[in-house]
């Protein structure tokens, strides 16, 4: 038996390590099974070249046994094994990444892609055990070695007995504290949990024992406990999967086993793209608003996996504000992850990725708008709000990605319809494109200046809601049709009517106008004989830009 230290350095990147790489104790879990499923390609690849060695897939899987009444958790893999010199030079020297050279030295081909690189996803174990035995038989070698360590004081390295090739690790979990339990990671149910979370999709089949409880027989109302042995990952990750073979059932089971949302989907997309940044994603137009969507508190973000291996519950980088309710996931074999592979170390990649995403959503909800317009108007009557503020922020710069996807109250229509309906409609006569604003549908119908425009045979758009407007003047212009308020001073409309009589009109009631204008000084800027109204005794009308309905918007902005 050999005992030696760590290399000073060593030694304080352990502690180091220990105390502030991971923010969550539990990925420990997550690191000693991808080792395991890096073992086990490791086999794979040597199997490619080696005559002798047969793979078969059924010999490789990863057992976990915890053990309560000991205090230790065991993680079993048939793997590939470390020789004595590997469980040295692996494991005693902190920032040593075997995998990492096998894969220079191994061209990976066929999705087998191993995870390992930095070297120190190892030492996550001892946030959770104060002792960890790694006994391993290698493939090379007859005799079985057994390396031990307390955490910083060193390791030691012995020869002892084990049949199969592959590694058993055993965690000597730690005491609870006042503060701390580590009571969760000798727990059957929650162990599930967390290999759920993080390696659901490793591709090695991951088994625990689990204890179940049946009724002794039919008639009986007594039960007994039985232990059955259960694969907790699901394996083969969905995104994976070919398209074909999936049906909208199978999405919208994913969407449920993720939590993603209590409603259904509206609509799915399953991404897979093989270009400069290979990804593959799925993602989900959610049916409801979620109750928080509209407030500070709600975060965006996608699930970002590695490889199969989560990474990030929330990866906000990879949305736009305005496509902010889309849920789902990612997966990308080409991130460059940091050490503690919770961030990523450069976001170029990121960045592909997100602009990709937000074309494909852009495109999909389009040929939703297009297809199945009951459903578009379902997800626009929850997340259209959004949309419009998308239009309305950054200076409009999202303006080419977003008019499209705009719907509006169509007067002649009487239903929501799109800018290019309206303009395609438009008679050869009509300049602008006319709209009116108002609480409701119905006070904009009643409204007196919506009636020599409807007069006119032309359509009007009905902005309900405070940020339309707002939206729309940043826009500007739709196909180069600008956009015209009825409220508006100059309607371009040909009022077919002449000057003088209406100078007539003016003079005729000058006293009226002026006793009027005396009445309401301070609340209007001027009484005249008007053109435009044809059932409606009198209306207001706007001077300027800014209609009405902004100006009362504006005035309840705080200053
Ligand atoms: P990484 O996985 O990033 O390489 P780790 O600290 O997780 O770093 O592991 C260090 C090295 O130890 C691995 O690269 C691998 O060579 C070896 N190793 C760890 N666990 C196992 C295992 N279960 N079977 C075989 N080799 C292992
Ligand atoms: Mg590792």
């Amino acid at each position: 038996m050999e005992t030696k230290q760590f290399k000073a350095e060593s030694k304080r990147l352990l502690e180091l390590m220990v105390n502030s790489i991971y923010s969550q104790r539990e990925v420990f879990l997550r690191e000693l099974i991808s080792n395991a499923s890096d073992a086990m390609d490791k086999m794979y690849y040597r199997s490619l070249t080696d005559e002798n060695l047969a793979f078969n897939q059924a010999d490789y899987y990863i057992q976990i046994i915890p053990n309560k009444a000991d205090r230790t958790l065991k993680i079993i893999d048939t793997g590939i094994g470390m020789t004595k010199e590997e469980l040295e030079t692996n494991l005693g020297t902190i920032a040593k990444s075997g995998s990492f050279a096998f894969k220079k030295d191994t061209e990976i081909k066929d999705g087998h892609d191993i995870i390992g690189q930095f070297g120190v996803g190892f030492y996550a174990a001892f946030m959770v055990a104060d002792n960890v035995t790694v006994k391993s038989k290698a493939l090379d070698e007859e005799q079985a070695h057994q390396w031990e360590s307390t955490g910083t004081e060193g390791y030691s390295i012995s020869i002892c007995d084990k049949e199969q090739i592959g590694t058993e690790i055993t965690l000597k979990i730690k005491e609870n504290t006042e503060d701390e339990s580590y009571d969760a990671y000798l727990d059957e149910v929650q162990l599930k949990e967390i290999i759920k979370k993080y390696s659901d999709f490793i591709r090695y089949p991951i088994k625990m024992d689990i204890t179940k409880s049946k009724p002794t027989d039919d008639e009986s109302d007594e039960y007994v406990d039985y232990v059955e042995e259960e694969t907790i990952n699901s394996m083969v990750p969905i995104w994976k999967k070919n398209k074909k073979e999936l049906t909208e059932a199978d999405y919208e089971n994913f969407y449920q086993e993720k939590r993603y949302g209590f409603d259904k989907p509206l609509k799915s997309l399953h991404i897979n793209v093989d270009g400069t940044v290979r990804y593959n994603a799925i993602l989900f137009i959610p049916e409801n608003t979620p109750f928080d969507y509209y407030s500070k508190e709600f975060e965006k973000g996608v699930e970002l996996y590695s490889n199969g291996v989560l990474i990030m519950n929330k990866c906000g980088e990879l949305l736009p504000d305005y496509f902010s309710f889309v849920k789902g996931m990612v997966d990308s074999e080409d991130l460059s992850l940091n050490i503690s592979r919770e961030m990523l170390q450069h976001d170029r990649q990121l960045k592909v990725i997100a602009k990709n995403i937000t074309k494909k959503i852009k495109n999909q909800l389009l040929h939703l708008q297009r297809e199945e317009r009951e459903k578009y108007e379902t997800f626009y009557d929850s997340f259209g709000r959004q949309l419009k503020i998308g239009v309305y922020s950054d200076f409009g710069a999202n303006k080419e990605t977003l008019q499209d996807l705009l719907m509006f109250y169509s007067s002649t229509e009487k239903k929501l319809v799109t800018l290019d309906e309206y303009v395609k409609r438009m008679p050869e006569d009509q300049t602008y494109i006319y709209y009116a604003t108002g609480e409701s549908i119905d006070r904009i119908e009643k409204l007196p200046q919506t009636e020599i425009v409807a007069d006119k045979g032309y359509e009007i758009l009905y902005f309900t809601e405070e940020i339309d407007e707002f939206a729309i003047k940043m826009l500007m212009n739709y196909q180069e049709k600008e956009f015209k308020s009825v409220s508006s001073g100059d309607l371009g409309i040909d009022e077919d009517s002449n000057e003088e009589t209406d100078q007539g009109k003016q003079e005729e009631n000058e006293e009226l106008f002026h006793f009027m204008k005396e009445h309401l000084s301070g609340k209007v800027k001027d009484v005249r004989a008007s053109k435009r109204l044809k059932s409606h005794p009198v209306c207001l009308t706007a001077d300027g830009d800014i209609s009405l309905e902004m100006e009362k918007v504006l005035n309840t902005m705080p200053n």
